[in-house]
């Protein structure tokens, strides 16, 4: 690990002070990606600004009846909050799928948003790759591209965004609260939030530099029943190969984003029109453009399958009623 100073800071305007007289900072929250990334070299900031005692640790209602999850919300608290598993049981129970109930004691909302991808050329530092070093090339294509993404890549760059929580906020059109290091704040959905690689993939969402994220809002309750099916090579501990949010409705209707497939959580709104003629159909206009390779074209037909099974736990649990 290369060597680093260390502040801790207790508000939001002392965080971005903090930031703008270090242009080599980053802000460190629970640092269960961070400092993975550290000791590896692959994030190298000269100095840390830990931001884990500002007030952002509540979660409140909204004027318009949704709530406000400040950045600092461990997943654990945010998973197992009353009103996320009634109202918003898409956001549990994706976070429940991820990582390890020790891993989620320590991460923080805003931190799972930002955590880096897992292509393992990314990890090694012997290897070319786009996004580590621009204009090094892509070790993935042409190597080993499995767990990789399916649509919205480039050539420059073929990561899947990893996480979970994330496939359920686009599920649900949450967004992001964000104060830059002049003060202003900004809110920006959660669609708009993520960026495809294009020729620039080290760049993977819409923060600028030294931005904070204060909190994620989500609207008002869609009602429905919420679903998040993870497909992954074990049982647990392991990231998405796919995943499914959905929320569907007793009519059938419905919303579906999908994960482990593209740079962000993939949601195409036009192929949620097709939830009536079956999981094939949504996919199918999903996936229109998808150009997977060989080795994970499989990801395909297994998001269709991904979302029979939750079609049909869903139908299951209405014909119950
Ligand atoms: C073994 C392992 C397995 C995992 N499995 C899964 C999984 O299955 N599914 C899943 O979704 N995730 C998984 N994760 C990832 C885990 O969810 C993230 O590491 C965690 O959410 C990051 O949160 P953190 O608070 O620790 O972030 P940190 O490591 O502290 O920070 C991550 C990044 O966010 C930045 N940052 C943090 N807070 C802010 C803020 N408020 N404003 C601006 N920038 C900020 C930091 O500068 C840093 O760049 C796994 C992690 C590990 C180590
Ligand atoms: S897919 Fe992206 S992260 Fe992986 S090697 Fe290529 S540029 Fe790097």
């Amino acid at each position: 690990m290369r060597e680093f100073t260390y502040e801790r800071v207790r508000t939001a305007a002392e965080a971005t002070s903090a930031l703008a007289l270090n242009p080599g900072a980053k802000y460190i929250a629970g640092g269960t990606n961070l400092l993975d990334l550290m000791k590896l070299q692959i994030e190298v900031p000269t100095h840390l600004i830990d931001i884990r005692d500002l007030d952002l640790k509540g979660i409140d209602p909204t004027a318009d009846g949704g709530l406000r999850v400040g950045a600092l919300v461990t997943n654990t608290d945010l998973a197992s909050d009353r009103r996320i598993k009634q109202d918003y049981a898409a956001i549990s129970r994706a976070i429940v799928s991820g990582a390890t109930g020790q891993l989620r004691n320590k991460a923080s909302t805003a931190g799972n948003l930002l955590q880096r991808n897992r292509c393992p050329y990314f990890y090694d530092t012997d290897q070319p790759c786009n996004k580590r070093v621009p204009g090094s090339g892509c070790s993935a294509i042409g190597g080993a591209s499995r767990g990789l993404a399916v649509i919205g890549t480039s050539p420059a760059c073929i990561a899947t965004y990893p996480g979970d929580l994330v496939v359920a906020l686009r599920l649900l059109d949450a967004s992001v609260e964000m104060v830059a290091v002049d003060g202003t704040q900004r809110t920006l959905p959660i669609s708009e939030f993520y960026r495809l690689p294009g020729d620039t993939p080290q760049i993977e969402n819409a923060l600028a530099p030294g931005e904070l994220i204060t909190a994620i809002i989500l609207p008002p309750p869609l009602g429905g029943r919420h679903f998040y099916q993870k497909v992954r090579d074990r049982a647990s501990y392991a990231f998405a190969l796919v995943s499914v949010a959905a929320v569907l409705h007793v009519d059938g209707t419905g919303r579906v984003a999908f994960g482990g497939v593209a740079p962000k959580p993939w949601r195409v709104e036009e192929a949620e029109q097709a939830l009536a003629e079956g999981p094939e159909a949504v996919v199918e206009i999903a996936f229109a453009d998808a150009a997977p390779t060989e080795q994970n074209a499989f990801k395909v037909p297994l998001a269709a399958r991904a979302l029979a099974s939750v079609i049909a736990q869903s139908k299951e649990a209405n014909n119950a009623l």
